[in-house]
């Protein structure tokens, strides 16, 4: 037995020392990916269940290195936060999909929504960098949102208040605040009340499973939609898949809905179709 758990701490370090190795390169190759022009930008459409229009998207990063297969954002966003690379990154991001949006905002009224990780809400220089990217995108404010999660906003302590400051800074321009997975993170809601926040977007792990029809996992939506409209948030339903979802998801009065029912997130030049044909179809 003492052998056998010698063998698995022994397992443990070599994993424990590959994860490391391979972060270490990830971040190496990373480095270079802005000015290789490895990074793009898709873009998920945001739906309106009252008459199915297309009012938003969502700009999620992709990762292109040359001649190998895209990398998706789980896979390479950790390492970009532990490097500090979200920065630079989220910068870019930021930059690139206020620019595309503000012709389809200029067209649609089309809003963006933009992924701001944690570790970029330290920064100083948050909302100066956030303020310059609508400034040379001319996009006005508010027609971007910024999706943060909920850790964000509920521990106490100096990175929270800065953060706080931050996107009370941007929102006093006329720029909105989602929360981002609502109520996968923290207990406490207190905050909702409390904070800078616009629109909430439920989690996809709470939309019911096809086939589901117990009363508990609808009356769980129900329960978020209705806490959101007391507090005069408006709210994204996420994951959305199914008809039935759909169904459920208007029933129990919900604004909006974003999921591979309607599209998965598709480079620009899709987009761009999709929300043309949208207001002429
Ligand atoms: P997220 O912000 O929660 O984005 C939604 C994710 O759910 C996207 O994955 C999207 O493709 C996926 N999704 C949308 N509809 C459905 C559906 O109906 N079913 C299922 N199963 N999935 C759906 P994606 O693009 O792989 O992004 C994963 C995560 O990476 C994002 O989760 C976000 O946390 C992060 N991320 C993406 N882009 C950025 C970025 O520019 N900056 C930062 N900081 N994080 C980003
Ligand atoms: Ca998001
Ligand atoms: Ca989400
Ligand atoms: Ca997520």
């Amino acid at each position: 037995a003492k052998e056998a758990g010698r063998n698995q701490l022994a397992l443990f370090d070599r994993e424990l020392r590959a994860k490391r190795l391979e972060t270490a390169r990830t971040v190496e190759r990373l480095r270079g990916a802005i000015d290789r022009d490895e990074l793009l930008v898709y873009y998920q459409p945001l739906i309106r269940l009252a008459d199915e229009r297309i009012t938003g998207v969502e700009a999620l990063i992709r990762w292109q290195p040359a001649g190998e297969r895209m990398i998706p954002p789980d896979r390479f966003i950790g390492a970009a936060e532990d490097s500090g690379l979200i920065v630079p990154i989220g910068a870019w991001v930021l930059q690139e999909s206020c620019r595309v949006a503000a012709g389809w905002h200029r067209r649609h009224g089309t809003v963006v929504s933009v992924n701001v990780s944690p570790r970029q809400l330290r920064e100083p220089d948050f909302g100066a960098m956030v303020l310059d990217a609508l400034r040379s995108s001319a996009l006005p404010p508010e027609a971007l949102i910024l999706e943060i999660t909920e850790g964000v906003l509920v521990n106490s302590g100096v990175a929270t208040e800065q953060a706080i400051s931050h996107l009370s800074m941007v929102r006093s321009h006329g720029v909105r605040v989602a929360i981002d997975d609502f109520g996968t993170g923290y207990s406490s809601l207190a905050y909702l009340r409390d904070l800078p926040i616009d629109h909430i977007k439920i989690d996809r792990s709470f939309m019911p499973a096809p086939g589901v029809t117990d009363p508990a996992s609808r009356n769980l939506v129900k329960a978020i939609i209705d806490l959101a409209a007391g507090l005069e948030l408006s709210v994204i339903a996420e994951g959305v898949e199914t008809a039935e979802q759909v169904t459920l998801l208007r029933e129990l009065g919900c604004e909006r809905a974003q999921g591979f029912y309607f599209s998965r997130p598709v480079p620009e030049a899709d987009a761009d179709t999709l929300i043309a044909e949208d207001h002429h179809g």
